[in-house]
């Protein structure tokens, strides 16, 4: 017989009391790891209106009343090559904290709750054919173990019952975190930095991809370019958060 996580979790907890990772309040029966009820539940969708394109935020609350379809200056001038992007959570305190300890940590337990997030803020498109995730360069991969994007992809795709393929798209170029550049120099260094190594697993297929920060949406764009060169359909994208 095995014993079912939350209960070794619960009779952990009990006996060596552990801080929520935001307040420092002991943790008991709370149903997420690291956190405390009340700091979880602070975690709520970004609510302004956004770009329909790229989920942008747009600073006015009334910016889309009288043009529901308007579009962010970037997406009217450089049109995205993914067709639609969904964004739900800004990327600041608690979520922040969750996604560094998931991320850089190692903390893959946060996973299920992470995605659990995401897909209470509604289904995906109807006519998804598969989930994939952005790839991390191989070198990257072997230093973090586990590819935080692709984890979050497994737990949507049993969720929503859409297969998560083997992932037909690699990371060939190893890049320096996208935020520590300039807008010119993070296009430059993704030209060419993903390639499709099993066309026939996407060609013709309408694909969601996923990935946990949406910082400029360059990234998603050069994966969704190269997947579409290869053959997709359409390219949806699905993060977690959002830097705003
Ligand atoms: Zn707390
Ligand atoms: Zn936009």
């Amino acid at each position: 017989m095995t014993i079912p996580a939350r209960w070794l979790r619960r009779i952990l907890h009990a006996v060596f009391p552990m801080p929520c990772r935001l307040c420092g309040q002991a943790l008991r029966d709370d149903p997420i790891p690291f956190f405390c009820r009340p700091c979880w539940s602070r975690i709520t969708p970004i609510e302004s209106p956004a770009c329909p394109r790229c989920a942008r935020p747009f600073p006015s609350p009334h910016a889309l009343s009288h043009s529901p379809g308007h579009l962010c200056g970037d997406c009217r001038r450089r049109p995205p090559a993914y067709h639609l992007a969904r964004t739900p959570f800004a990327y600041q305190s608690p979520l922040k904290e969750a996604i560094v300890l998931f991320k850089y940590h190692g903390k893959t337990q946060l996973a299920l709750p992470l995605a659990q997030l995401i897909a209470g803020t509604g289904a995906p498109p109807a006519d998804i054919d598969a989930i994939l995730a952005v790839p991390l360069h191989p070198r990257r991969l072997r230093e973090r173990e586990f590819n935080q994007s692709l984890l979050l992809a497994r737990h949507l795709g049993r969720r929503w019952n859409l297969p998560v393929p083997p992932s037909p798209l690699r990371r060939t170029r190893l890049t320096p975190p996208q935020t520590t550049l300039t807008r010119r120099e993070r296009l430059k260094n993704l030209r060419r930095c993903f390639a499709v190594t099993a066309p026939a697993a996407i060609e013709g297929k309408t694909l969601l991809l996923v990935d946990d920060v949406f910082t400029t949406g360059a990234t998603v764009n050069e994966c969704a370019k190269t997947l579409r060169r290869a053959g997709a359909k359409a390219v949806y994208v699905c993060t977690l958060a959002r830097m705003v």
